[in-house]
């Protein structure tokens, strides 16, 4: 009766999203929005419809990734239309940053709002089909992912992808997020290293800046699947600040393969 109970209230506008994936790390500056991007546009270019919330209320960086600062969302008769970023319509985005006047004015909101538009976002932004909906989350486990792991959590089972940077201390701060997925019964879907290693665009050695193997380390003693290394890649970083496709313009950069 309960399972019955919640699927009549679940709301109509996820009732076409096939898959939940939300993006966490410990801590901010670690590549989590970079992550978040890269995924919706290698899952794209398989042919897939993606959106992306950006929950991160105090920080979105969504918008800016996609050189879509400045547009606004609009309303139909299902709620807010998110930000098409292509004509096809393949990848729609969600933040606050298209609801402030000033989108780089910080917001400074009490728990209670912050929650409050966490469940808007998940009751009303009329996605359509979509085959994944990314969640770009803040650093850390604050409110604002309780507020989305509960408003979610009843009408899809929900992956996790946990994002770190190869340094001891990163990792240490990856531990409690996973300790956050098991308590909140997200599904680990793995744990990616960011930034690890420079390979050399001159002479293609790669020089590991910080120290190595801490993900995957992470991710051994967790028994959490290891899904890969993202080089640190100057091309990567300009794809990103020109809201760039890089999957499609940068092949032969070294970020390509771990991205894809
Ligand atoms: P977070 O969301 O964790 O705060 P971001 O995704 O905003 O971090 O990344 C921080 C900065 O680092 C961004 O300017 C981004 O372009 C850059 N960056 C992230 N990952 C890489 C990488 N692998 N190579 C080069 N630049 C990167």
């Amino acid at each position: 009766a309960a399972a019955a109970g919640e699927r009549s209230q679940r709301p109509r506008n996820l009732a076409s999203v096939q898959h939940i994936i939300l993006v966490l790390s410990g801590k901010g500056g670690v590549g989590k929005s970079t992550i978040s991007t890269e995924l919706a546009l290698a899952l794209r270019h398989e042919g897939k419809k993606v959106g992306i919330l950006d929950v991160d209320l105090c920080g979105p960086s969504i918008p800016r990734m996609f050189r879509a600062q400045g547009k606004a969302v609009h309303q139909c008769d299902r709620g807010w239309v998110p930000v098409f970023v292509d004509q096809e319509q393949s990848i729609s985005l969600m933040s606050v940053g298209f609801l402030l006047e000033k989108p780089d004015e910080a917001v400074v909101w009490r728990g209670p709002k912050k929650n409050a538009l966490i469940k808007q976002f998940v009751s009303d932004v009329a996605w359509g089909e979509l085959d994944f909906l990314v969640v770009d989350t803040p650093p850390g486990t604050s409110d604002e992912h309780m507020a989305i792991v509960e408003a979610l959590r009843p009408y899809r089972p929900l992956g996790a992808l946990v994002v770190t940077t190869p340094q001891a201390v990163s990792v240490g701060d990856v531990r409690r997020e996973l300790t956050f997925c098991r308590k909140t019964g997200l599904q680990v879907m793995g744990v990616v290293e960011n930034m690890s290693g420079f390979a050399c665009p001159h002479c293609a050695e790669c020089t590991n800046v910080f120290s190595t193997g801490g993900g995957e380390e992470l991710a051994r003693l967790a028994g959490v699947p290891f899904l890969g290394s993202v080089p640190l890649d100057p091309d990567l970083t300009r794809s990103l600040e020109e809201g760039r496709d890089f999957i499609q313009e940068f092949p032969k950069s070294p970020a390509f393969p771990a991205l894809t």
